[in-house]
Parts: structure tokens; C-alpha cells; sequence
């Protein structure tokens, strides 16, 4: 079985950034620039946060971590998205999900720039994507095409299952693989049957938020099996994902590991989304 080590992917998308952050900083007099946005003390997110601000170093990008107040109203947050919109220094903007409670997601999403939009989840980009023209793309299940492409592994023509539908990964994922000439199915909580679907398909890419759900026996012999999961289990706190990776050795034709499958290459596809609407601002990409 071919292991899709996204790590090492990663690692190489990060190096193409290096010379391209130079170049834009070379022409522009300053790096792309990335405005984080995060609401309250969450720890995880925290982390998330930290780890995107130190991948930005790494490449030459420079980025701010605004931190709000666990208490901030709506029309604070709005305020400071408008402010991050007009603001010519700053090229991609991405606030951490998930918001406190009383503030509201969609609002937030409608609100960031489509010309600013790092994590390529406003209803803006969703609407590229799903007319076929995206701006950029949302970054786990990009990172996940990048994957695919790095490994020369084509979906066209394939029966690929996408299994969950959230607006973060398996929607535009099956838009993405769609777009690629593959025959897509989505799956989800109310599937009746889910491994009738899944056994059938070339390609599954899982999405479902539930530690070890699948094994061996939903997957047909030689599928491609790309794990998006990603949990905290048993009592060490080892991380695992939503199939039994072990199970897959000489059954799978190739699999990501949970770690280092699509996680990495979801902060990568961020900085490589962040570097695109950089030089797309200064005209870099006009022909
Ligand atoms: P979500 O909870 O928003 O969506 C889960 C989807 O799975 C839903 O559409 C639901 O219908 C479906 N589902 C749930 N149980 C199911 C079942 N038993 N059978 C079939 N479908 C089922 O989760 P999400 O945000 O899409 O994330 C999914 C997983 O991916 C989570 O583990 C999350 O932590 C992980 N994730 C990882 C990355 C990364 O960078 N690696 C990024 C985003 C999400």
C-alpha cells in the first residue's frame, strides 16, 4: 500500500512558497500578509492559531493574530472584519471557527472579502467553487487534491464517495473532485447503509468526524482511502482518525495516515491561498 504522506507534501508546497513570498516581497516592498482573527480562550484553537502564524514565519510571510474578547459583540466582530477588508496591508483574513455561542458563523462568512478570503469558505468563494470558476479554494479538501496530484494519482472517471457533507470538507470536497471528472456520491449521517456505498467506490474520502468508524471491510480491495479525521483517543490521547488505518496494509492501493495525512496540508494550502490573493491584489497573476 502506498502511504500519501501529506507531511512530506506539505513540507514541499511550504519550500515552492519560499522563493514566492521573496519574489512578491522583492516587487511589493513587503510579504503577504496574513490577519488571523480568533474570539475567547479556547485552548485548541489557540494552538491552531499559534500554529498558523509560525507556518506563515517559516515561509517569509508575515501575519497578526487579532484576539478578541470571549464577550465581543457581533457588531465588534463586524466591525473588525470591515476594518481587515479595507485595509491594503492586509491580504488574506481567516477567523477561527468555532465562534462562542452568541456569535453567528454565517454572518462572519458573509462578511470577509471574497478578495481576502484565506480559508476560501465565505458564501462568496462557495459560489465560485460551485460554478465551476473558484477563486481559492477551502484549504482541507484542496490539501487533499494536492495530495492526490503529488502522488500522480488522477480521479477522472473514478466512483469516488464522499463521506460527510459539511460546508467545510466534504461539500467542496465533492465539488473538487467533481471538477476533476470523477463520479462522486456524498454520504452522511442519514445514509442508509453507508458501507454499500463506500465498498463500491474507487476512492473514498472520509469526512465524518467519528474516531475509527471505518475498516477494511467498507472498502473494496485496492481503493484509495483519504482519511480526513481527526481525534484525540484512548487514554495516552494518541491521535487517530475516521478509519482504521492498520487494517488498510495490503488491502488499500494507497491511504493517508492520521498523522500526517491531510492535516499538514491544510495550514499549507492556507499559506498557499494567502501568497495567491497577495499577488493576485498587485496584479501578479494578469496575463
Ligand atoms: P462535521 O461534524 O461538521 O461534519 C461531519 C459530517 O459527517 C456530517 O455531514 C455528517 O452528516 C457526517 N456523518 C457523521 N456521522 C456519520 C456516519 N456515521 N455516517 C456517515 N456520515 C456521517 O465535521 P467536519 O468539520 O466536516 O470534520 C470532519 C472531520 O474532519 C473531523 O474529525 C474534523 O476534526 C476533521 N477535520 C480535519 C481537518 C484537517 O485539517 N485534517 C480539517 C477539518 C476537519
Amino acid at each position: 500500500m502506498l502511504i500519501l504522506n501529506g507531511k512530506d507534501v506539505a513540507k514541499e508546497v511550504r519550500a515552492t512558497l519560499v522563493p514566492r513570498v521573496a519574489s512578491f516581497k522583492e516587487k511589493n516592498g513587503r510579504a503577504p500578509h496574513l490577519s488571523v482573527v480568533i474570539v475567547g480562550e479556547d485552548s485548541a484553537s489557540q494552538v491552531y492559531v499559534k500554529n498558523k502564524k509560525l507556518a506563515c514565519e517559516a515561509v517569509g510571510m508575515t501575519s497578526t493574530i487579532h484576539a478578541l474578547p470571549v464577550q465581543v459583540s457581533q457588531q465588534e466582530l463586524n466591525e473588525k472584519i470591515r476594518k481587515l477588508n479595507s485595509d491594503p496591508l492586509v491580504d488574506g483574513i481567516l477567523v477561527q471557527f468555532p465562534l462562542p455561542k452568541h456569535l453567528c458563523a454565517e454572518e462572519v462568512l458573509k462578511l470577509i472579502s471574497e478578495s481576502k478570503d484565506a480559508d476560501g469558505l465565505t458564501y462568496m468563494s462557495m459560489g465560485h467553487l460551485l460554478a465551476g470558476n473558484p477563486l481559492v479554494n477551502p484549504c482541507t479538501p484542496a490539501g487533499v487534491m494536492t495530495i492526490l496530484r503529488h502522488y500522480g494519482l488522477s480521479v477522472e472517471g473514478l466512483k469516488v464517495v464522499v463521506v460527510g457533507r459539511s460546508n467545510i470538507v466534504g461539500k467542496p470536497m465533492a465539488l473538487m473532485l467533481n471538477a476533476a471528472n470523477a463520479t462522486v456520491t456524498i454520504c452522511h449521517s442519514k445514509t442508509v447503509n453507508l458501507s454499500s456505498y463506500t465498498r463500491a467506490a474507487d476512492l473514498v474520502v472520509v469526512a465524518a468526524g467519528k474516531a475509527r468508524m471505518l475498516g477494511k471491510e467498507d472498502f473494496k480491495q485496492g481503493a484509495i482511502i483519504i482519511d480526513v479525521g481527526i481525534h484525540r483517543d484512548g487514554p495516552n490521547g494518541k491521535l487517530c482518525g475516521d478509519v482504521r488505518f492498520e487494517e488498510l496494509q495490503g488491502w488499500a492501493k494507497a491511504a493517508t495516515p492520521v498523522p500526517g495525512g491531510v492535516g499538514p496540508m491544510t495550514i499549507a494550502t492556507l499559506l498557499q491561498n494567502t501568497c495567491w490573493l497577495a499577488e493576485q491584489k498587485a496584479g501578479l497573476h494578469k496575463t
